[in-house]
């Protein structure tokens, strides 16, 4: 038995309880990744958590993870907010003005003039932790909310004496505005071995200078990068508005804050800002007027795994991949666009684009594609039955109803969809083909597909028929029940 390849944490318990042998062997395991969570959002529960840990235990800790579980989007999630939608902050202050006298839930509340700080036990159990010099490898804050100072912030931070760590990842509140500029910069210089960066959620100007100084440091060696901003007409705003704040500028706001601010491109620059960089996933960003830069700078042509999810401009950053010629190296390509992804025009090139780029992706694995209207499925499939390495598809077609009211569209069985059916290489389907359709069209196959794993999202025509009828029944059988010899189709 190894003892390293065992991944579940439940079968490393149960070794632990067998006999006091084993479980010196295997303590080290158990808790060299710590997983605290809590389910739901509650920063006493992780507390809690934190502190339940016997402190013998922490020597053998490398990874460490934050986790609650977000169901919705990250969006005025944070402990800022309060109930009512107001931030605490301004909810005490209401309640001190209001109610002087009524001040037992505000007493506790309120530190430093009115000023809610929700995070004050997690920062104290954090801060009785004294992990060795450069014992953490990763580190997660997967909890959707602000990042508290005690984890980042000054040499005494959590963090502060771990410069060894690999891996960053963040999610955070895109909208909570409760702390000011200058509070709790998370500095990730300090992490001379980053290697991967996962940030989730952007919302302040701060955050994004913490990503400018982290990339001018250590942007050659980084080989994961990940950046949601949620919305990049939001984060434009509050970009412009942290830089006049802080520089007192009246300067123009430049075109592309995120490529000409953040990154730090020029016009005509080639540079490969990110030399070592493999996976790229990229949420809410525009490629606007920085294309040809942009694309020299996240080093394209180099990477196995490029995720796109509505960033505007996407159609143009990808037709300027360096070195038209040369095949690309990516295994794994997701392209999601909305309708605000695609520049006037470009929806003249959509299935071009991207039938190009897969020409030079010779040796590519995994597909995942949400497309608007109009795109040729049929060329599209046709340059797909090509890729002899196609282990996973997933295709979505996007129809507006009008007024950019976006469903998903069917898409046509073609010959060449079928050719990519039956390769035995292929494992994975997914689609918003018609359910019925489908059925049919994988009954009358020869050779039967090998596929182990279907997926198919309801289609808009589909949901119509639901919603037009007088008592719509979801669970109906003739909706989404289809048997395909047998095993169920859905
Ligand atoms: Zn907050």
């Amino acid at each position: 038995m190894i003892i390293g390849q065992i991944a579940s944490r439940r079968d490393l318990k149960r070794l632990c309880e067998v006999c006091t042998c084993l479980r010196d062997m295997v303590t080290p395991h158990l808790y060299r990744s710590l997983v605290l969570s809590a389910p739901e959002l509650s920063l006493e529960n992780l507390a809690a958590n934190l502190e339940a840990i016997r402190p013998k235990y922490w020597i053998y800790t490398r990874d460490i993870s934050f986790r609650i579980p977000i169901h919705e989007r990250v969006e005025s999630r944070c402990v800022h907010h309060s109930g009512s939608g107001h931030f605490a902050d301004e909810a005490s202050q209401d309640e001190f003005t209001d109610s002087p006298t009524n001040d037992e839930d505000a007493d506790e509340s309120m530190i430093s003039g009115c000023i809610v700080n929700p995070f004050v036990n997690l920062s104290h159990a954090l801060n009785s932790l004294n992990f060795p010099d450069n014992q953490l490898l990763s580190f997660r804050w997967e909890v959707g909310t602000c990042i508290p100072g005690a984890l980042f912030c000054g040499s005494d931070s959590f963090l502060g004496n771990q410069q060894h760590i690999q891996s960053i990842t963040l999610i955070t509140d895109g909208e909570c505005r409760a702390n000011e500029p200058g509070q709790n910069v998370v500095d990730l210089v300090q992490f001379k071995e980053l290697r991967s960066l996962d940030w989730r959620g952007l919302n302040r100007y701060d955050d994004f200078e913490s990503v400018r100084k982290c990339i001018r440091s250590h942007g050659h060696q980084i080989q994961s990068l990940t950046l949601d901003l949620l919305n990049w007409f939001r984060a434009e705003e509050i970009w412009a508005e942290g830089f006049h704040q802080q520089t007192l500028q009246r300067t123009r706001t430049p075109a592309n804050f995120f490529s000409q601010r953040v990154l730090d491109l020029h016009p005509q620059d080639q540079n490969a800002i990110f030399s070592s960089l493999e996976n790229l996933h990229l949420s809410a960003i525009s490629f606007y007027y920085t294309s040809t830069e942009m694309a020299h700078a996240f080093n394209v042509g180099h990477l196995k795994s490029l995720k796109l999810r509505n960033c505007p401009g996407s159609l143009g950053f990808l037709r300027m991949v360096p070195g038209s010629s040369k095949p690309l190296n990516l295994k794994s390509l997701e392209l999601a666009l909305d309708i605000n992804s695609l520049q006037r025009g470009a929806y003249l090139h959509i299935t071009e684009t991207i039938c190009s780029l897969i020409h030079r992706a010779t040796s590519l694995e995994d597909l995942y594609l949400m497309l608007p209207e109009p795109i040729d499925w049929a060329a599209l499939t046709k340059m797909l039955s090509s890729r002899r390495h196609l282990k996973r598809l997933v295709m979505h077609h996007l129809v507006d109803r009008g007024g950019q009211h976006l469903i998903d569209g069917n898409i046509p069985c073609s010959f060449h969809l079928g050719r990519i059916l039956q390769d035995k290489q292929l494992v994975c389907f997914g689609s918003s083909v018609l359910p019925g359709d489908l059925a049919c069209y994988l009954q009358s196959m020869h050779p039967k597909p090998s596929c182990k794993l279907v997926h198919l999202r309801t289609s808009g025509a589909v949901l119509d028929r639901l919603m037009n009828s007088a008592r719509p029944n979801w669970a109906s059988t003739s909706l989404y029940t289809y048997k395909y010899g047998d095993s169920k189709l859905i």
